[in-house]
């Protein structure tokens, strides 16, 4: 293991809006900011990190101040470099997730935001400076720490999700929606969220049909989604159900999926070929193994209304990771910012009680 002998004035851990954001505003305030924006490897999905965010899952984004419909490819065109176009979803008319968060990207990069495409692995927030391990063994030491490691996805938890993970089970419609086993077949998107809307209306320009499956008789996603999906013909809404089993077989991998009912109906099946699971998600703070002191509910603590500090002073927290309420794109961003500042007034007390 090596260890660089140099202090950072500031690591920014996680690559979604709220990462870019304080790397964007602690670059042009002279912090020279390092950013761990993960890497992109098979390891890094099934350990949970998700490099750009979830907001790099998404589709069309129309929701985001700065972004009115409008053929936007040129100026993605002029704004970006060639190398990431490959990342990118095509919009029909409106920026998408992926779209914007290379652009957030580009804009930390052209402030002089460092990027490390690794992750870090492990945290000492006893000792000053403190101390990350990134996933390649190196150690860096900072006086301060934005943690913006948003939200991985929820599962089951059943037997049968596992088995059939990656061959018909998945949490990311937008990552795998148009594999030629989902084209022309039905599938199922389970939850009632703004995520399993979304996903369902991304799916539908694939699948034959597509069912979302809820456990209430109500949706829990925003009327403006709702709309988006109101009369689309290929889905359909399944009311008070629970998948209880997926179905399938080692060569077809999802056949199907075994419904219960809530409300004491008999249980159903639906034959479909493929299982999308949106059903909310978990904090990514494995990596900080305690250091922090979390909510109830596994977000980073926040002990300071309307300020970024954790239960560490110089150790400070945006995005998804510390949000069981919002968790939007543009409230990830301002809490980004809100950090990158608290982190300029925190080095400069130090400054100051040092002088
Ligand atoms: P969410 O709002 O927490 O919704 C999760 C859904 O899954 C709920 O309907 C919930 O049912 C259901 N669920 C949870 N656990 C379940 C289980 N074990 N079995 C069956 N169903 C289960 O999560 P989300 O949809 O991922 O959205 C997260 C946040 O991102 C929200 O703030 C949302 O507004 C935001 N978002 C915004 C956009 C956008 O604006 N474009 C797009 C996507 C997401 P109940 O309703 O019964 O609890």
């Amino acid at each position: 293991m090596s260890s660089d002998q140099s202090i950072e004035e500031v690591i920014i851990i996680g690559s979604g809006p709220a990462g870019w954001t304080a790397g964007i505003y602690t670059a042009r305030a002279d912090l020279n900011p390092v950013l761990f924006e993960g890497a992109l490897s098979m390891e890094n999905q099934e350990a949970g990190t998700l490099p750009m965010g979830q907001l790099a899952q998404t589709t069309e984004v129309e929701n985001y101040p700065g972004f009115p419909s409008g053929q936007l490819d040129q100026y993605l065109e002029t704004a970006l470099t060639a190398d990431r176009f490959g990342m990118l979803i095509p919009g029909e008319n409106m920026i998408t997730g992926p779209g914007l968060v290379e652009l957030m990207r580009q804009q930390a990069i052209n402030f002089g935001t460092r990027i490390v495409s690794a992750d870090i692995v492990s945290v000492d927030f006893q000792v000053r400076p403190f101390r990350l391990t990134d996933s390649e063994g190196k150690v860096w030491q900072a006086r301060s720490v934005i943690v913006a490691t948003g939200a991985s996805a929820n599962y089951l938890h059943l037997e049968s999700e596992t088995r059939f993970k990656n061959f018909g089970v998945s949490a990311c419609a937008v990552c795998d929606g148009a594999l030629p086993r989902f084209r022309n077949h039905p599938v199922a998107v389970i939850g009632g969220g703004d995520s399993a809307v979304e996903e369902a209306g991304y799916l539908s320009r694939f699948a034959s049909s597509v069912y979302i499956v809820h456990r209430r008789d109500q949706l829990r996603a925003s009327q403006a989604m709702v709309r988006r999906i109101a009369e689309n013909p290929r889905i359909k809404i399944l009311w008070n159900r629970i998948p209880e089993e997926i179905l399938g077989n080692d060569s077809d991998g999802v056949t199907g999926i075994r419904l219960r009912s809530t409300v004491q109906e008999d249980p159903m099946t639906l034959d479909v070929s493929g299982v999308f699971l949106a059903i909310g998600h978990t904090p990514n703070t494995g990596f900080l193994a305690g250091q922090l002191e979390l909510t109830e509910k596994g977000f980073i603590k926040r002990p300071v209304p309307f300020r970024t500090n954790t239960s560490v002073p110089g150790v400070f927290t945006a995005g998804d990771v510390a949000d069981d309420h919002y968790q939007q794109a543009i409230t990830a961003a301002g809490t980004g910012c809100m950090a990158a500042l608290d982190v300029g007034h925190y080095l400069a007390s130090l400054d100051t009680e040092t002088k």
